[in-house]
C-alpha cells in the first residue's frame, strides 16, 4: 500500500483559491506633523450630526443584545426613500460587505466577473475569494469605463459584471445612454452591480441614475453606501436594491447580525437628517470644483470628477507625488506607477493638496 503523499507546511489546508489575493490596502492615516489632513480613503471630513450621535449612542444600552438581524426599520426607511419593495432593499457590512455577497451569490470557480480597471480595489479581492476569475477591462484614455468592450468581454462564463460610477479612483462617471446600450447588450442572466457608492455627489446631467435603471432590468442592482455622503464610514452600512431573487441571496449570504443597532439607528437619523447632510454635500462639491478648476490652471490634466477625490496620472512619479503631499501634511493615496487619488476634504487640506501639486508640477517642468 502506498503511503498517503506528505503535504507541505503543518497547518490546515486553506483553498488554493486564497494564494496571492493582494491585501486590501486601506488609506494611510493623517502623519504626525503639525498640519496633517487624511485625504486617503475618501472620507466626508465632517463628523457626524450631533442628532445622528445622540440617535446612535442611544443603541448603545442595549448592548447585551443582538441587533435586529434584518435591519427591518433601516430597510423599511429604504424602500420609502427610494420608492421600492421593501423586499427589493438589502443591507450589509459596509457597501464592500454587500458586494462580497453578490459576488458569493453569483460566481465560483470556472465563472467570471468582469470590471473596469483601474477600479475599486476591494473587486479582484473578492472576486478572487469566490474562487472566480476576474476579467479586467482596461478604462478609456480619458480614464473612462470602456462599456463597449466590456460587453465584448461577456462570455458563457460570466457571472456579475460591475459598473463603478463615479469610478474609483478616477471619479469619472458612465453616461446614461452608454449605460443603457451596454445594459441591452449584456445576457438577461447576468448579473449588473452598478456601484454608486459616491452618487450624491454627481451633478453631471448625463450621468445615469442606477435605481431608475434597476427598475426597468431584473438583472442590474444597485449598490449604495452610508459611509461617503451620509459620513459613516466608521460604522459600516451599505446596501444593495435589486429585484426579488438576488435580494433574497443577499439575506441568504448575509453574516448574521452583520451590522450593528448602533449602525442600523445612525443610518436611519441619517436619512431622516438628509437635507442637512446634503448641504455638506454640496459644500465638498463646490470644493471639488474647486480644487480642479486650479488645478486646470496650473496646468494638470485630471479627469472630470464626479466624487469627493481627484485622480492624479502620474505613472513614474506617483511615489514622489505621494511623499511631497505627505511631507506637506496631507496623505494621500498612491497606486504605485499608475497615480494618486486624492480626496476633496476640508478647505484647508485641499489648499495644502492645491499648493503641493502647483510645486510639483513647476519642479517636474
Ligand atoms: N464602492 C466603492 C466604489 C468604493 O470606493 C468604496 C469605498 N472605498 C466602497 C464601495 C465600499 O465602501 P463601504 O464598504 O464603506 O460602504
Amino acid at each position: 500500500s502506498q503511503e498517503p503523499a506528505p503535504r507541505p507546511g503543518k497547518g490546515p489546508r486553506l483553498r488554493a483559491a486564497l494564494e496571492g489575493i493582494p491585501s486590501y490596502v486601506p488609506g494611510r492615516p493623517a502623519g504626525e506633523g503639525p498640519v496633517t489632513y487624511k485625504l486617503s480613503s475618501n472620507e466626508n471630513p465632517y463628523p457626524p450630526l450631533p442628532g445622528v450621535l445622540q440617535t446612535a449612542i442611544s443603541a448603545a444600552d442595549s448592548l447585551n443584545r443582538y441587533p435586529d438581524l434584518s435591519c427591518s426599520a433601516l430597510v423599511a426607511e429604504l424602500a420609502e426613500r427610494f420608492a421600492v419593495p421593501v423586499s427589493h432593499v438589502a443591507t450589509g457590512t459596509g457597501s464592500v460587505g454587500v458586494a462580497q455577497q453578490l459576488v458569493q451569490a453569483t460566481a465560483g470557480p470556472g465563472d467570471e466577473v468582469i470590471y473596469a480597471w483601474r477600479s475599486f480595489e476591494a473587486y479582484p479581492i473578492i472576486t478572487q475569494i469566490s474562487g472566480a476569475t476576474s476579467v479586467r477591462v482596461p478604462l478609456t484614455a480619458a480614464e473612462e469605463h470602456d462599456l463597449p468592450a466590456m460587453a465584448d468581454a461577456v462570455t458563457d462564463r460570466t457571472r456579475l459584471i460591475f459598473v463603478c460610477t463615479p469610478n474609483n479612483p478616477t471619479g469619472t462617471v458612465t453616461r446614461r445612454a452608454e449605460l443603457e446600450r451596454f445594459l441591452d447588450r449584456v445576457p438577461q442572466d447576468v448579473l449588473v452591480v452598478i456601484d454608486e457608492a459616491y452618487r450624491e455627489f454627481v451633478r453631471d446631467p448625463q450621468a445615469p441614475d442606477g435605481i431608475a435603471l434597476y427598475r426597468e432590468r431584473p438583472n442590474v442592482c444597485v449598490l449604495r453606501t452610508f459611509s461617503k455622503a451620509y459620513g459613516l464610514a466608521g460604522l459600516r452600512v451599505g446596501f444593495a436594491v435589486a429585484h426579488e431573487p438576488v435580494a433574497e441571496a443577499l439575506r441568504k449570504t448575509a453574516v448574521p447580525f452583520g451590522v450593528s443597532q448602533i449602525a442600523q439607528n445612525a443610518a436611519i437619523a441619517s436619512l431622516r437628517a438628509e437635507s442637512a447632510l446634503l448641504e455638506r454635500v454640496a459644500e465638498l462639491v463646490a470644493e471639488r470644483q474647486r480644487v480642479s478648476a486650479a488645478l486646470a490652471a496650473q496646468g494638470w490634466s485630471v479627469p472630470a470628477s464626479q466624487a469627493n477625490f481627484v485622480w492624479f496620472r502620474l505613472g513614474e512619479d506617483t511615489m514622489a507625488f505621494a511623499a511631497a503631499c505627505e511631507a506637506a501634511g496631507v496623505t494621500v493615496r498612491p497606486f504605485a506607477g499608475e497615480g494618486v487619488r486624492a480626496t476633496v476634504g476640508e478647505p484647508a487640506a485641499n489648499d495644502i493638496l492645491l499648493r503641493t501639486a502647483e510645486a510639483f508640477l513647476a519642479e517636474r517642468s
